[in-house]
């Protein structure tokens, strides 16, 4: 005798199976699909509906916030090289669209990277911080309006920072950064620095970063008695890249200009690094990409295109991007 109520619940059954079924498919396609999207699109597609929503709150796809690549057309920008974002309209867009972005990624979130020229403030930075509580890497850009507070507020959030990325933009801040990261005891593994790396900076680098492993500070002017204080010091410094970098010292009044190789051997033993990173026989990154002495890229429309690159490039793979 055929149960006909028990073929209902089975056929109920294979279609909720096949219904499962169709939506896993749908959400691993969708997640796969969303791979292939800048961060700007990645947070808009969640807004078409509800499954892709879900696929767009992927942990996966939220490792890595990547606002580089983020459109200056999209919050009616002025073209002005490095102050793009100084206007307080395109600001507030800004803000809601950090606050939008780094909800996305919660938790998930271990590297932010920011555009090089946006014009960061104290609730940009707040906001990521207050919702990446999980960020081990965070790349800064080269211009803003960063105060003691702000740096300070972000790096109480950010507990498990372990590599900075360190830029022009903390000219006026740059040894509250260290002070912070003394105080709320960040374990930093490595920095790399694209503005002037000065004597303060050094002693602030080994009194509050003493695991410090990997330290970039190529392409720019270094100070002679920083770089020696740094390499005696910290004790389990691995890779240094003074690519390219001036390495100088005042002197009364004048600088002198110091041939890396030839003048840092005389005063510290870099025997315990595994490698000290030079301009080799023009095999580095900045010689191989034909930029030694090109100051303006004409080929773009961004005056300042050279120091993005130096600022994305790094021979110290971790600390590139
Ligand atoms: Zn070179």
């Amino acid at each position: 005798m055929i149960d006909a109520g028990n073929i209902n619940m089975k056929r109920r059954s294979s279609n909720r199976n096949r219904k499962y079924s169709n939506d896993y498919l749908f959400y691993e396609i969708l997640v796969k699909i969303f791979t292939t999207l800048n961060v700007m699109d990645r947070s808009l597609v969640g807004m078409v509906c509800k499954s892709w929503n879900l696929a767009s709150r992927d942990p996966s796809l939220w490792k890595k916030l990547d606002l580089t690549t983020l459109c200056t057309r999209c919050f009616y920008v002025r073209l002005i090289p490095i102050n793009v974002w100084i206007d307080e309209y395109p600001s507030n867009k800004m803000t809601q669209f950090l606050k939008y972005a780094s909800s996305l990624g919660g938790g998930n979130v271990s590297t932010i990277i920011l555009n090089y020229y946006v014009y960061l403030r104290d609730e940009h930075l707040i906001s990521l911080a207050e919702r990446t509580p999980n960020v081990k890497r965070l790349v800064l850009p080269v211009s803003g309006n960063i105060t003691k507070n702000g740096i300070e507020s972000a790096m109480r959030s950010w507990r498990g920072l372990e590599s900075i990325t360190i830029t022009s933009i903390v000219n006026d801040i740059a040894i509250d950064i260290f002070v912070a990261i003394g105080k709320y005891s960040l374990n930093i593994l490595r920095l790399k620095f694209t503005c002037y790396f000065d004597l303060d900076q050094a002693e602030a680098l080994v009194k509050y970063t003493p695991n410090l492993k990997e330290l970039s500070i190529r392409n720019i002017l270094v100070n002679m008695r920083g770089l020696c204080l740094v390499l005696n010091s910290l004790k389990h410094l691995e890779v240094v890249n003074i690519c390219h970098s001036l390495i100088m010292d005042n002197l009364e009044g004048g600088f002198e200009i110091y041939d890396p190789i030839d003048h840092i051997l005389k005063y510290v033993d870099v025997s315990c690094l595994k490698k000290l990173i030079i301009c080799e026989k023009n095999s580095c990154l900045r010689c191989k990409n034909g930029r030694k002495k090109n100051v303006y890229d004409y080929r773009t429309s961004l005056p300042y295109r050279h120091l993005e690159d130096i600022w994305r490039e790094d021979e110290i793979s971790s600390l590139a991007h």
